[in-house]
């Protein structure tokens, strides 16, 4: 495929989805169980995103079961906010794990069992190396590594300092438990990978009860086994690790066989998917949090109005690939948002940067209710009521003094529609004293009632209004990227590479009156201006919105083009 989407109507189809449907053909499998591991020391990304559809999407197509597991195997960085965040995130995506919630800790007893098996097979040992004295003994790609002079202590003594390890007589980083496998392997994750290291850290779960805890290494693939999944999709700096993998799964008494595959990794342009540096930015304030709408975090793109049926869909279109990691347009998810939205978004109008216009020959203090559509792309949507009068708001950006050629909005002595109502001509400008258009005065055909004119005269334009006299003034936060390069970091601190114009406040927004109280989440679309979304900030009389995003569909574009979603 040149592009990393698939056709709608198709199953997707991939080299984990064939290996799954072989390893069922061949009765290797029965039942299909995978899980989604994730770490609990920040929130879930877009990345995670593409993890998370994956695994519950291979097990239910399979009718199979999708664990939710929680990799908590490193206490200095992990919090149960963060825990209580991503099964918050996982369940807004549309998945349900039901009974199947796992914690790398609840296997703690387990997996020290399990070390001391190795230790007494000859194949562990605890070494008094320090962490750079390891580095040093690892070798490198193109050495290979030396012995610890520890390596071949006896499984007594071994024994002995590892249960010394557990009850805590040794300061953080004075020993580790070792798998002695083989020093000069061509592969560096067998030179004796670390299977333990003392850490006198309490634990979000455990609490004090271990300052021992196990590596990623060594937690992951025996939970696996114990929890019966069959295949543990992961990304590809992992492959690495799975002979590793293997490696313990084949030498310990463990109930299953699972088997890992390695997938590429989701990067998108204009963002980051780095913890680390996510929680650099909300560490920094220079974002409002971990949720700010701007963030690549699913708890940040909800806010942004983002629903996870379009994530889904993206989800969806991505390769998965056994190849390297690719960088996927921002404008291809944008796409899958605004095809989504432009389906089910209610219409409404608002005007952000308000202008005022008087209707002259309009009767004071009369005022009228005219019919608008909600949604022209579903008509079961119906109509509302938008009320009318002789004092309006258009758009600032909507009106010129001075035109130039091309500009076809309001100007004085044109005329234009006013979407749903009538046709109006500026007839007068208003100023203040510094020069500044203050407002416009205006005249209106009453025979053009609804947005036609009876003898069939055209104008060049449509505008948005809002009532005066029923307008809910609103809160408007405008987002562009975070990041003004594709790909931020790529030459130098990733913070130089923030976007400086990344929000925009409004205060000063008019919306009509069917978006008084939105609840929170809300998706619309202001006509002409984009989709927006109902931000938690608001309060009983103030609404506040969010723009998930403008209507231009740039990817629909980069697509005609013949583009991929690969740069
Ligand atoms: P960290 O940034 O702390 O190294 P991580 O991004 O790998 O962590 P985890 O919580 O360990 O986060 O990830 C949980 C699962 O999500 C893992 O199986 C990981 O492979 C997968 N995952 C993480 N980032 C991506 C991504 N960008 N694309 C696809 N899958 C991802
Ligand atoms: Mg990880």
């Amino acid at each position: 495929m040149s592009t990393a989407e698939t056709a709608g109507d198709e199953r997707p189809r991939d080299f984990i989805r064939e290996t799954i449907r072989d390893d069922l053909a061949a009765g290797r499998v029965t039942a299909v169980a995978t899980r989604f591991p994730p770490e609990p020391n920040g929130y879930l990304h877009i990345g995670h995103a593409k993890s998370i559809c994956l695994n519950f999407g291979v097990a239910g197509e399979f009718g199979g079961r999708c664990h939710l597991r929680f990799d908590d195997t490193n206490p200095t960085r992990e919090e149960l906010a963060y825990i209580e965040a991503i099964k918050a995130d996982v369940r807004w995506l549309g998945f349900d794990w039901g009974r199947h919630l796992y914690f790398a800790s609840d296997n703690f007893e387990q997996l020290y069992a399990w070390a001391e098996h190795l230790i007494t097979a000859g194949l562990a040992y605890v070494d008094d190396l320090t962490a750079e004295e390891i580095r040093d003994y690892r070798g490198t790609l193109t050495e290979p590594g030396r012995d610890s002079p520890y390596r071949d202590r006896t499984v007594d003594e071994n024994l002995d300092l590892f249960r010394r390890m557990r009850a805590g007589e040794f300061p953080d980083g004075a020993r580790v438990l070792r798998a002695r496998i083989d020093m000069a392997a061509g592969n560096i994750n067998l030179r004796d990978p670390v299977l333990y290291r003392i850490l006198h850290a309490a634990h979000p779960r455990t609490g004090d009860a271990w300052c021992i805890y196990p590596t990623y290494d060594f937690a992951h693939g025996q939970s696996d086994a114990i929890e019966g999944i069959t295949h543990s999709l992961c990304t590809l700096e992992f492959e690495d690790h799975r002979p590793l993998y293997d490696w313990l799964v084949e030498n310990l008494p463990v109930p299953a066989r699972p088997r890992q595959y390695e997938f590429s990794r989701l990067a998108l342009s204009h963002t980051v998917m780095s913890k680390r540096v996510l929680m650099r930015l909300v560490e920094a304030g220079r974002v409002a949090g971990w949720d700010d709408p701007r963030m690549p975090t699913l708890a940040g793109l909800r806010r942004r109005g983002v629903p996870a049926a379009a994530i889904r869909d993206f989800a969806g279109r991505l390769a998965i690939s056994k190849t390297s990691d690719s960088v996927v347009e921002m404008a291809m998810l944008e796409h899958c948002i605004r095809e989504l939205l432009n389906r089910t978004a209610e219409r409404r109008m608002a005007v952000l940067r308000p202008l005022k216009v008087v209707i002259e020959n309009y009767p004071e203090g009369a005022g009228e209710t005219l019919e608008a559509v909600n949604n022209p792309e579903d008509a079961a949507a119906g109509t509302r009521r938008v009320p009318f009068g002789r004092e309006l708001y258009i758009e600032r950006d909507d009106f010129m003094e001075d035109p130039p050629k091309k500009f076809f909005r309001l100007a004085p002595g044109r005329e234009v529609r006013l979407r749903y109502a009538y046709f109006v001509t500026c007839t007068d400008v208003i100023k203040d004293a510094d020069g500044e258009v203050i407002e416009l005065r205006c005249r209106y055909d009453p025979e053009t009632r609804g947005g036609n004119a009876p003898d069939g005269r055209k104008v060049k334009a449509t505008l948005h209004w809002v009532s005066a006299a029923h307008a809910v003034p609103a809160e408007v936060r405008l987002y562009e990227n975070l990041f003004t390069r594709p790909d931020p970091g790529a030459d130098g601190d990733v913070m130089d590479d923030l976007n400086p114009a990344s929000l925009e406040v409004l205060s000063d927004c008019m919306l009509e009156p069917a978006l008084a109280s939105p609840a929170t989440g809300d998706a619309v679309q202001f006509e002409r201006l984009g989709y927006f979304c109902a931000d938690p900030d608001a309060t009983a009389d103030r609404p506040v919105f969010n723009r998930t995003l403008g209507l231009r569909d740039v990817w629909a574009k980069i697509r005609a083009k013949g583009g991929s979603a690969r740069p």
